[in-house]
C-alpha cells in the first residue's frame, strides 16, 4: 500500500497514533501545571480557620499569604516553618488581628500580605481552553484514524474512514501487439476495430457512430484473453488500467464501489485508454442468487453506473474477461454496456501449430516437426502449449543442448500432459507385465477398430501423475463431430485394457480407475446430453454448468428416470467391455508378441507395434 501523506497542517511529526495520545495527556497534565500553580512546599497542611486565628492569638505565625480563597501562613514550631492553609473566611477583623499579633522570633509583626489574583489575558484564554484542546483532539483523531487505514491496508479489519486507498495505475507503452496472440484470429478481427476507434475516436464521432462501451472477453482458462486485452492497449498505444475483479471486493462494503469510482476517473484523465477488468465475473454475478452480497452488489452497481455514465465517443474503451458467461448479471450484458462479446476458444490444429511457433520464437530451435507436436496436443490451450515449449528448452538444457529438437517437444507434451517421468519406481518383473500387457490391450482394440485413432506411442515407464503406463493415440485431424459409432469405439479401447488383464491373467487390478472413470462419462453423456440411447431419443436429460470450467453437470429429470439413466450407461459400457475382451480373445497371439516387445523395450512407438499386427495377421 502506498505511503500516507503526512497532514501539513500540523508540525508535531508523529510516528505512531499512541505517542501522538501520550503528547496529548502530557499536554493536559502541563496546563493543569499552568493553571493551578501550588505554592511550591510540598508539606502543606490544612487546618481550620480557628486554630489559624488561635496560631495568630498565640503569636507563632510569621507570615502570612492571602490569595483569592484561601490563606497559606507558615508557623515556627520548635524552630522549623510549616506551612498550613486554611479557607478565606469573611472577616472582617483579619487584618486587625494580623497587624496586632506578635511574630515569634522577630520582635516585629507578622510581615503579611494579599495575593492579587493574575487575570489572563482574554486572548491566552481562547487560546488555551479553546484552541489548544481542540488541536489536541484533532491531532489524536488524524493519528487514530490513519493506524486505522494503515490496518485496512495490511488486511486488517476495522471501518473504512477515507477514499479508496489503492491506487490503480495506468500502464503505459505496452509491447504486447497481435502478433503474440496466435489463432483466435475472430477475436483479433473484433478487436481490431477497437484498435482503430482509440487510435481515432474523431474519425467515428464525425459520422456519428459510437463504439461499444464494452466487449467482453469469454472462453477457457489459458486461451489468451488477458493476453489479447494487453495487446489491444499495445496495438492502440494507449494507457491500460488492469485491474482483477476480485480486486474491487474486499471486506469493506463501499471500498469496491469507491475503487470503481476511481478508476473510471483515472481513466476519464488519461483518454483515450483501455480499462481491462479481470475475471469480472467476481464482481458481475448475477444478483438475484438467493444470498446477497452488499458489497459486491454495491460494486456492480457503481460499475453499471460508471458505464452509463461517460461519454461513449471519448475514447474509454472497456475490456472484461470471464470463463463463466452464464454467470454473469443480464444488466451487464445489455446493449451500452459489454454488448460486445469475443469468443476465445480452444486453438484447432492450425491455431495449436501457430501458438507453438509465436512461443518457439522466444527458444533456440532446430528444425521442428510442428504438426507431430500439435496432434499430439489435441485439447490443449495456449498456456498448455506455451508451457510445452518452455518445458522442452528445459529438457534441452538438462540435456546439455543448446536448441530444442521435436523429441524435446514430444517427451515435454508427455510431461505436461501425464507428469514427469518416474525414473526410480521400480516396478517388480510381475507388476511390469501386467502394465505392458494392460497397456497392449487398449492399443490393439484401438488397432482392430475402424473409426478410432491410431496409436502413437506405447509406454510403461511410471508418470509422476501415478499413470503406470499410458498408451497415446492421436487422431490424423481435427475432429468437430463425433458419431455415435465413434464415441462407442472409444469406450471400447478404454475398457481395452482391463479386458486384456482379464483374458490374460484372469485378473483385475486397481489399473483401470481412470478408464472406467472416463469410459463412464463418456457413456452417460452418450444416454444424457448426446440423444445417442434408443430410450431417451432426443431428451436432454442432463445441462453443462460451466463449460468453460471442466463442466460439471446437473440432471434435469425425476429421480425415476435417473435411475433408469444409470441402467442404460450400463448397458453401454457392459456392450463395450464384451466387445473389447472379444478382440482380445481373437488376438492373443499379437498381445503376447507386442508385450513381450513392450517390456523389452519400455517405449515402442505406433509404427512398431502396428508392424507387429500387421506381421501377425499375414
Ligand atoms: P486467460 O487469460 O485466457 O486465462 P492468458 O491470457 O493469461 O489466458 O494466457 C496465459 C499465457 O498463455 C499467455 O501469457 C501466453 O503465453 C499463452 N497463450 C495463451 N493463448 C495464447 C495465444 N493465442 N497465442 C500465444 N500465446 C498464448
Ligand atoms: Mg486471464
Ligand atoms: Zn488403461
Amino acid at each position: 500500500m502506498e505511503k500516507q501523506k503526512k497532514p501539513s497542517n500540523s508540525n508535531i511529526s508523529v510516528q505512531n497514533p499512541y505517542v501522538g495520545f501520550l503528547l496529548g495527556i502530557l499536554i493536559v497534565l502541563f496546563l493543569n501545571g499552568l493553571l493551578f500553580p501550588n505554592i511550591g512546599n510540598n508539606r502543606i497542611l490544612s487546618t481550620d480557620y480557628v486554630s489559624f486565628i488561635e496560631k495568630v492569638d498565640g503569636g507563632k505565625v510569621k507570615n502570612v499569604v492571602i490569595k483569592s480563597n484561601e490563606i497559606y501562613f507558615t508557623v515556627d514550631e520548635d524552630g522549623k516553618n510549616v506551612v498550613y492553609k486554611t479557607g478565606l473566611t469573611n472577616d472582617p477583623q483579619l487584618v486587625d488581628r494580623l497587624l496586632k499579633a506578635d511574630s515569634p522570633n522577630e520582635s516585629h509583626k507578622i510581615t503579611f500580605n494579599q495575593i492579587v489574583p493574575k487575570e489572563n489575558s482574554p486572548i491566552l484564554n481562547f487560546f488555551l481552553f479553546w484552541v489548544l484542546p481542540g488541536l489536541i483532539f484533532y491531532i489524536i483523531w488524524r493519528r487514530t484514524s490513519k493506524s486505522i487505514q494503515a490496518r485496512i491496508g495490511a488486511g486488517g479489519n476495522f471501518m473504512s474512514i477515507g477514499n479508496s486507498g489503492a491506487k490503480i495505475y495506468a500502464e503505459s507503452d505496452i509491447k504486447t501487439t497481435f502478433a503474440d496472440v496466435a489463432g483466435q484470429d475472430e477475436a483479433k478481427e473484433t478487436l481490431t476495430e477497437i484498435v482503430d476507434f482509440l487510435h481515432n475516436p474523431a474519425k467515428y464521432a464525425e459520422v456519428g457512430a459510437t463504439l461499444p462501451k464494452g466487449a467482453l472477453l469469454v472462453g477457457p482458462p489459458g486461451t489468451g484473453k488477458t493476453l489479447i486485452a494487453r495487446a489491444v492497449a499495445g496495438e492502440a498505444k494507449v494507457p491500460f488500467f488492469a485491474i482483477s475483479g476480485s480486486e474491487f471486493v474486499q471486506m469493506f462494503v463501499g471500498m469496491g464501489a469507491a475503487k470503481v469510482r476511481d478508476l473510471f476517473k483515472q481513466a476519464g484523465e488519461k483518454a483515450p485508454c483501455i480499462i481491462f477488468i479481470d475475471e469480472i465475473d467476481a464482481i458481475g454475478k448475477r444478483r438475484d442468487t438467493g444470498m446477497g452480497n452488499d458489497e459486491r452488489e454495491q460494486t456492480l452497481n457503481q460499475l453499471l453506473t460508471e458505464m452509463d455514465g461517460f461519454d461513449g465517443q471519448k475514447g474509454v474503451v472497456i475490456l472484461a474477461a470471464t470463463n463463466r458467461p452464464e454467470s454473469l448479471d443480464k444488466a451487464l450484458l445489455r446493449p451500452g454496456r459489454f454488448d460486445r462479446r469475443v469468443q476465445m476458444e480452444l486453438p484447432d490444429l492450425e491455431g495449436r501449430k501457430a501458438i507453438l511457433a509465436v512461443h518457439l520464437q522466444k527458444v533456440k530451435h532446430d528444425d521442428i516437426d510442428m504438426d507431430i507436436v500439435a496432434r499430439a496436443t489435441a485439447g490443449s490451450s495456449g498456456a498448455e502449449l506455451a508451457n510445452i515449449v518452455n518445458e522442452a528448452a528445459l529438457r534441452a538444457v538438462r540435456m546439455g543442448r543448446k536448441y530444442v529438437t521435436t523429441s524435446d517437444l514430444e517427451e515435454s507434451v508427455e510431461t505436461v500432459l501425464a507428469g514427469a517421468q518416474k525414473k526410480n519406481a521400480v516396478l517388480s518383473a510381475d507388476e511390469k507385465k501386467l502394465v505392458a500387457y494392460h497397456e497392449i490391450g487398449h492399443a490393439l482394440v484401438a488397432a482392430m477398430q475402424t473409426h478410432s485413432a491410431p496409436v502413437h506411442k506405447i509406454t510403461i515407464i511410471p508418470r509422476t501423475s501415478g499413470a503406470l503406463g499410458y498408451t497415446m493415440q492421436v487422431d490424423s485431424g481435427e475432429h468437430f463431430l463425433l458419431d455415435r459409432n465413434e464415441l462407442f469405439n472409444r469406450i471400447v479401447t478404454l475398457t481395452g485394457g482391463r479386458s486384456a488383464e482379464e483374458v490374460v491373467f484372469g485378473a483385475v487390478t486397481t489399473g483401470a480407475s481412470n478408464d472406467i472413470e472416463q469410459a463412464t462419462k463418456l457413456a452417460r453423456a452418450m444416454v444424457t446430453r448426446y440423444g445417442m440411447s434408443e430410450k431417451y431419443d432426443m431428451m436432454g436429460l442432463e445441462t453443462v454448468n460451466n463449460a468453460y470450467l471442466g463442466g460439471d453437470s446437473s440432471l434435469a429429470c425425476s429421480a425415476v428416470t435417473a435411475s433408469d439413466i444409470d441402467r442404460e450407461v450400463l448397458r453401454v459400457i457392459k456392450d463395450a467391455h464384451a466387445k473389447a475382451r472379444d478382440i482380445i480373445t481373437g488376438h492373443l497371439d499379437v498381445m503376447h508378441k507386442a508385450a513381450s516387445f513392450l517390456i523389452e523395450k519400455e517405449t515402442i512407438t505406433g509404427e512398431e507395434f502396428m508392424k507387429i499386427v500387421r506381421d501377425a495377421e499375414k
